[in-house]
């Protein structure tokens, strides 16, 4: 299996750690991990489960390796590949409808197994993700990142219009009159917002919005974002509601279900 991500050089360590995390408890250990006797017969089938014949512990294949007891299994791939293609720990919870310490935990593991027995992947693993860490936004799943900039894309040029026909009379005899999407026509003497009848036409601070926008997506829980603003909490919650719903106005699906979920933090 090709991996875009991975260096040319790296992909054959690629496959093969990745193999051998896929068969991680199906493979036969050559010795008893308690008294390295090699010895031993098959107690059971699934889960495999064998018996020193010295010792007489049981063991399967992952006792006393970084994986013991990290079930199930099939995570382990899973979470490596994820981390490949720089998912964050919360997408891989998410999907995996785990805890981001469970994801963080088995991580742990396959980095340790790694940079025993594939050092130099596990040099490049170990910078690829820290990359991560450093770049919140291409961080973020690409359907999400995507709808992300077109949001604010359109937020912005929205906010930024100067000139707009009369939702009335169609005049272009009209004057802004508000920082955010508000005119009045000077024709039929009526003013009108370009963002009636939408969640956000009553929102006040358009200074703060896109920046509002930008922490909603990027992690921040309820109170980091109301520090940041200087809002109360209660205010960032309508203010959560208020944009969700319009990114479902505007058909911006993933972002709102993104923004909802952290909503939950
Ligand atoms: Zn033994
Ligand atoms: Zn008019």
């Amino acid at each position: 299996m090709q991996n875009d991500l991975v260096p040319q050089a790296l992909q054959a360590s690629f496959n093969q750690f990745l193999h051998y995390l896929e068969q991680l408890d199906s493979e036969l250990p050559a010795k008893c991990p308690y008294c390295k006797h090699r010895e031993f017969s098959q107690t059971r089938a699934m889960p495999l489960t064998f018996r020193c014949r010295k010792c007489a512990k049981y063991f399967n294949p992952l006792t006393k390796t970084p994986f013991n007891r990290l079930q199930p299994v099939r995570w382990l791939a899973v979470i490596f590949i994820g981390r490949v293609n720089l998912f964050t720990y919360q997408r891989l919870a998410d999907e995996l409808d785990c805890s981001v310490k469970m994801v963080t935990h088995r991580d742990r593991a396959v980095m340790h197994q790694m940079q025993t027995r594939f050092p130099q992947l596990y040099q490049w693993y170990f910078t690829h993700n820290d990359m991560v860490k450093n770049a919140p936004v291409s961080d973020l799943p690409k359907a999400v990142n995507t709808q992300h900039l077109a949001f604010k894309q359109k937020i912005t040029k929205l906010l930024m219009t100067s000139k707009a026909k009369c939702l009335y009379c169609n005049s272009k005899n009209t004057t802004k009159i508000s920082e955010r999407t508000a005119f009045y026509c000077r024709d039929c003497r009526r003013s009108f917002n370009l963002l009636a009848g939408t969640p956000i036409s009553r929102l006040r601070s358009a200074d703060k919005w896109l920046e509002f926008i930008d922490l909603l997506v990027t992690k921040h829980d309820q109170n980091t974002i109301a520090n940041k603003l200087g809002f109360d909490t209660g205010t960032v919650g309508n203010w959560r509601r208020v944009w969700c719903a319009m990114m479902r106005q505007w058909d911006f699906d993933h972002l709102a279900t993104w923004c909802q979920r952290r909503g939950s933090f």
